[in-house]
């Protein structure tokens, strides 16, 4: 089973320990590639150079909405400038993580939106896709992919949203990066949706050290457990582990512009 995790945090201090073992059993696991991505300006340097490091890391950098007090106006443009600087380096694969969480305590709406609107910009000026993190937050969201119309569109990363969300999103020309959330017995809106969802909608991801899978309450996501993650997705959705593998991985390539076996 090839796969790619399209959303991590190995950069991440849990990891600090045996990232470089985490990887190499990810591989060992039939995970050819993972995305690491920054979340505001103090750990993009840390991201990039993890991408340079490893040959099966890709970066993505952004400034993530639940790290909103963090981010100053002058991170813009260091964005920008990182974006210049690596234009055409194919260890950059995307802007993120971004988006909108209004899940957050006393959410800053219009500085989220601010931040976002800028950031969308910047993916439609340098062409790259985007790796969205939304929390309560589809209908804004939603509102503001339409405006923007990205031409590469990207991922709704965790995505745990109705039906009619999905279907929005998937017009759009957006994947949903599904992972272990889904697993859970309680989690039957979304496989409900899952049911539904095309297999050309759907890309994987960890999360990691987040959202570990059903069996592994507490511990540290890793994408290690892809794999397992991938067996439990499809059988709930009533496909092969093997037919799951093949779609996410051949989606993920299309949109990060990766060669397909
Ligand atoms: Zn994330």
């Amino acid at each position: 089973m090839q796969l790619i995790d399209t959303h991590t945090h190995l950069d991440f201090e849990m990891f600090d320990d045996d990232r470089a073992q985490v990887i190499a059993r990810s591989q060992n696991a039939g995970v050819e590639r993972i995305v690491v991505l920054g979340v505001h300006e103090a750990n993009w340097q840390r991201v990039w150079q993890l991408a340079c490091e490893q040959p099966s890391i890709y970066a993505a950098l952004g400034l993530h909405p639940v790290f909103i007090e963090e981010h100053r106006d002058e991170h813009l443009q260091q964005l920008r400038d990182w974006l210049e600087r690596l234009h055409g380096d194919p260890n950059l694969c995307a802007i993120g993580e971004i988006g909108l969480d209004y899940y957050v305590e006393d959410p800053d709406i219009e500085r989220q939106h601010e931040l976002l609107e800028a950031q969308l910009a910047l993916a439609a000026e340098f062409s790259l896709p985007v790796l969205l993190h939304v929390r309560r937050a589809h209908a804004p969201m939603i509102a503001m992919l339409k405006r923007h119309k990205l031409e590469r569109a990207g991922v709704v990363h965790a995505f745990s949203g109705s039906w009619e969300e999905a279907r929005e999103y998937l017009r759009l020309g957006f994947k949903l990066g599904l992972g272990g959330a889904g697993t859970w017995p309680q989690a039957q809106r979304m496989q409900r949706v899952l049911k539904q969802l095309p297999l050309d909608a759907i890309v994987l991801e960890t999360d990691s050290p987040d959202i570990p899978p059903a069996g592994h309450a507490g511990e540290r996501n890793s994408p290690e457990l892809l794999p397992d993650i991938c067996r439990m997705l499809a059988e709930l959705k009533g496909v092969s582990a093997e037919e799951l593998a093949t779609a996410s991985y051949r989606n993920s390539c299309e949109l990060f512009g990766w060669p397909q076996p």
